[in-house]
């Protein structure tokens, strides 16, 4: 069952004494319940802004249009402001990279809990504060403290973790996690990542979780979406993205992955600066080893590898549009 669907989505900058750029470039993608999708990139590659449009948070320079947005049955480019905060937090949650935005630090995390619960249930404070308990207890916390205390009285696992219980406790279908694990420690993040697949199996919520960081989510994610200066240049099964990376991105982020078996002699550092959203060509073009000219004029189209993985690069170039036959294997 599909949770949030994008079909040909893109987002604009609009400068104030410049031609509106293009941010994100047609997106397409599917996120299935109970399923963690991880869309991966530098930063700059669109995929916080992505988000932010899921959310309707979007700052008021940039637009997003396209085809379709779908949150399950719900057009989310038809929605006005109002109807798009109802749904937040009750039916899409989010944590964010800086856990501390999470909360404002004047209050308790108890009161701001009970807060975001009475605004979206009608209930009494005292079942409130029950549902906020058993949410801080579910994410391993002690509760009636985490309840109680102030935001800097908790530690940053503490906080993030305190985070994600209030992102889940109105049992949404979608959770954006935006790095939840970035501005952690090292255990910590992997606490919070584990935390996060925990709660997924348990309330079958759709996870959309943004990484920088191939490697970090190669561990916890399902499918894979691999953007590129505002394009998504493969998706496909974690597995496939791992084992069988088509796209000449994706095969140089995997080689830049420290190994933690054998120390690495080196690190291969990918050459070049970050293209720029290409309108006009492939955005990878500046720093890719295998760009031929039309890479330079003509943007790359979708094209299916194998059942469900699809890479955007002139080197398959077999539009997905195109072939029927092929169009099938997507579903
Ligand atoms: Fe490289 Fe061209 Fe493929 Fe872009 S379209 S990744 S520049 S070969
Ligand atoms: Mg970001």
């Amino acid at each position: 069952q599909s949770v949030l669907k994008l079909q040909n989505v893109s987002i604009v900058f609009h400068h104030k004494h410049h031609l509106p750029q293009t941010l994100v470039h047609h997106l397409t993608l599917d996120i299935r319940a109970g399923e963690t999708f991880a869309l991966v990139g530098e930063s700059g590659s669109g995929k916080s802004i992505t988000a932010l449009s899921v959310i309707g948070l979007l700052p008021p320079s940039m637009s997003v249009g396209g085809e379709r947005l779908l949150f399950k049955e719900t057009d989310l480019l038809q929605l006005t402001e109002k109807e798009h905060r109802r749904l937040r937090h009750k039916e899409i949650a989010f944590v964010f990279q800086d856990y501390r935005s999470s909360f404002t630090p004047f209050l308790t995390i108890g009161k701001q809990m009970v807060e975001t619960i009475q605004t979206h249930l009608h209930v009494k404070r005292k079942i409130a504060k029950e549902l906020a308990l058993s949410a801080l207890k579910r994410v391993g916390l002690p509760a009636e403290r985490a309840f109680a205390s102030y935001p800097f009285q908790l530690s940053g696992g503490q906080l993030q973790r305190a985070a994600l219980a209030t992102a889940l406790m109105l049992r949404p279908s979608l959770l954006i996690a935006d790095e939840p694990s970035t501005a952690l420690d090292v255990l910590s993040a992997q606490h919070v990542l584990a935390l996060l697949q925990k709660l997924k199996q348990e309330t079958q919520c759709a996870v959309l979780l943004i990484s920088h960081n191939l490697n970090d989510v190669l561990k916890w994610a399902d499918r894979i979406g691999i953007m590129y200066g505002g394009m998504l240049v493969e998706q496909g099964d974690k597995d496939c993205i791992q084992h069988n990376p088509q796209h000449p991105y994706t095969q140089l982020l995997l080689q830049s992955k420290p190994s933690l078996s054998s120390p690495p002699k080196r690190l291969v550092t990918i050459p070049g600066e970050p293209g720029l959203v290409a309108d006009q060509g492939c955005p990878f073009a500046l720093r890719c080893p295998y760009a031929i000219d039309q890479c330079h004029t003509t943007p790359p189209v979708r094209t299916l590898i194998h059942d469900h993985h699809e890479a955007s690069c002139h080197l398959f170039d077999v539009p997905l549009e195109k072939s029927t036959k092929q169009e099938k294997g997507l579903g």
